[in-house]
């Protein structure tokens, strides 16, 4: 689902640099990255979904080479097989959350908004409990329900991939759960590919595999990232997998 080879990247100005010499997400694993804060987690999730562009290296992603698409084609290809939950939401606070859980479908003449997409959004809200805000504008949610509300979005074009940055960052407990577990059911429902980013230690067994974005430090020596990947892939294959 994601191949990544010989990654380099950088901004444009700071001195932070990602070097990923290799990583592969096979089709419906549950990975989670984590790693400290300003190590890269979410760089990566743009890299894979398209939004950014490395200096050298491949990102495959679902099959398709990203880089090779133009701004047009990666932006269609996006939103057609990835859902994205954003650190930050990234929800219109002008919309109300019905409307902000249909957007995809409002900015993508790709996306076809009918009855039974409303009905899933609708039911998606009530899977995670904001079934009775969907009238109130983004702007006057919590922020637990603007993380459900963002979760919802992603979920709602059904895609293959979902990338999925702190998603369970600003919940309690019981709600964090939740909102674990409809990435999860979804995944597993769909066969699709679950990548989530996280602080929460304490939810990592839930993953098929942990990747610890220390090692991807160019500074850190990328020889030493190298290293780790092919000691896992031994150990992967001395487990018979
Ligand atoms: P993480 O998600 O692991 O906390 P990020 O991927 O957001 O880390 O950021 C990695 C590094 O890149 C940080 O040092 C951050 O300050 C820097 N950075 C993030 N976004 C930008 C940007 N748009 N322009 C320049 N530097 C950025
Ligand atoms: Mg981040």
């Amino acid at each position: 689902m994601i191949q990544i080879s010989g990654l380099r990247f950088h901004y444009g100005d700071g001195d932070f640099a990602l070097h990923i010499p290799e990583l592969r997400v096979p089709c419906g694993e549950a990975v989670a990255l984590i790693g400290p804060s300003g190590s890269g987690k979410t760089t990566l999730l743009n890299l894979v979904a398209g939004i950014d562009t490395p200096a050298s290296g491949r990102v495959r992603t679902a099959g398709v080479e990203v880089n090779a698409l133009d701004d047009g084609a990666r932006r269609r290809f996006r939103v057609g097989t990835i859902g994205l939950v954003f650190q930050e939401f990234e929800l219109l606070e002008y919309l109300d959350v019905l409307d902000n859980i249909l957007l995809p479908y409002r900015i993508n003449a790709s996306l076809h908004l009918d009855r039974a997409v409303r009905d899933r959004a609708v039911a998606l809200a009530n899977r995670v409990g904001i079934g009775n805000k969907l009238g109130r504008y983004a702007r006057r949610l919590s922020q637990g329900e603007r993380q459900r509300a963002a979760v919802c979005r992603a979920l709602v074009t059904r895609p293959r991939l979902l990338l999925a940055d702190e998603p369970t960052g600003n919940l309690d407990p019981a709600n964090k759960d939740r909102v674990l577990d409809i990435l999860f059911d979804y995944a597993r429902d769909e066969g699709a590919t679950l990548v989530t980013v996280t602080h929460d230690h304490d939810l990592l067994e839930r993953f098929g595999r942990v990747i610890d974005f220390k090692r991807f430090h160019a500074g850190a020596g990328a020889e030493a990232g190298a290293e780790d990947e092919a000691a896992k892939a031994a150990q992967g294959a001395g487990g018979g997998a």
